[in-house]
């Protein structure tokens, strides 16, 4: 079966105030978006629910962390569970942000991603080479390094609520997107490493979107390539451009 091409907007800690965030959700409710795109906008948790309630229905609202364990003791944490329950389909793991500023470690993804899954929820995997790496030649080996806890901690069948963002952390936020010749050949690598590390049922099924810098200048020639399955979009999703990201395919 084709993979169905995927956009996810990672707002980050945006919108500032309740105002943006209903001018955030016209833009979206108003446009023409693409029927054959999975859409999920992901804002930061205090809104999670009240967009959940405006925005159309054929848009999903995905949290941008949660912890792994179910309830007790972990003040300012929110439980993969209590996301669940709120009808909350999916959540965010690994981003670099929450990697490099919280101090997040890929066992610590891991066992979110363990947790969201067994909760029901679907995750969006983040992965990515710094720039240091990339220039010694060690992307798909620190890529590799940030799957292996996540093959190690969940079974064949969870990938299925699995679509991995490969979001090189020298692209993020920076303005410096990733050539579509440099997306397309770490996305076939993370599917030979999944062929080797998991199955390649789980390979050829699995989506891998690409994240960092993406825009409505951009969007179209990464989406031209092979094993490019959509795009998670940090700034532009803030932007009215992001109706054009989520439209690449049309
Ligand atoms: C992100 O934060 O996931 C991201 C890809 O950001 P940007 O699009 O702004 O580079």
């Amino acid at each position: 079966m084709p993979r169905q091409f995927f956009v996810g907007g990672n707002f980050k800690l945006n919108p500032t105030s309740r105002a943006q965030k209903q001018a955030l959700v016209k833009v979206l409710n108003d446009a023409d978006l693409d029927p054959n795109t999975e859409i999920v906008i992901s804002p930061p948790s205090i809104y999670l629910i009240p967009l959940k309630e405006i925005v159309r229905k054929e848009i999903k609202v995905a949290a941008q962390n949660c912890y792994y364990k179910d309830s007790g003791a972990f003040t300012g944490e929110i439980s993969a569970g209590q996301l669940a329950d709120a009808g909350i389909p999916y959540v965010i793991l690994g981003h670099s942000e929450r990697r490099t500023l919280f101090h997040e470690t890929s066992e610590e993804v891991a066992q979110k991603t363990k947790a969201a899954i067994a909760a029901g929820l679907s995750v969006i995997l983040c992965v990515g080479e710094t720039l240091q790496e990339r220039e010694s030649g060690a992307t798909t080996k620190v890529v590799s390094e940030q799957l292996d806890a996540v093959v190690k901690a969940i079974k064949e069948e969870d990938w299925a609520k699995v679509v991995i963002a490969y979001e090189p952390v020298w692209a993020i936020g920076t303005g410096k997107v990733a050539t579509s010749a440099q997306a397309q050949e770490t996305h076939l690598a993370i599917r030979e490493y999944l062929t080797k590390a998991v199955s390649s049922k789980v390979a050829e099924d699995t989506r891998i979107i690409y994240g960092g810098s993406v825009n409505a200048g951009n969007c179209k020639e990464l989406s031209l390539q092979p094993d490019v399955d959509g795009f998670l979009v940090g700034g532009a999703s803030l932007k009215p451009e992001f109706v054009d990201i989520i439209n690449a395919k049309k």
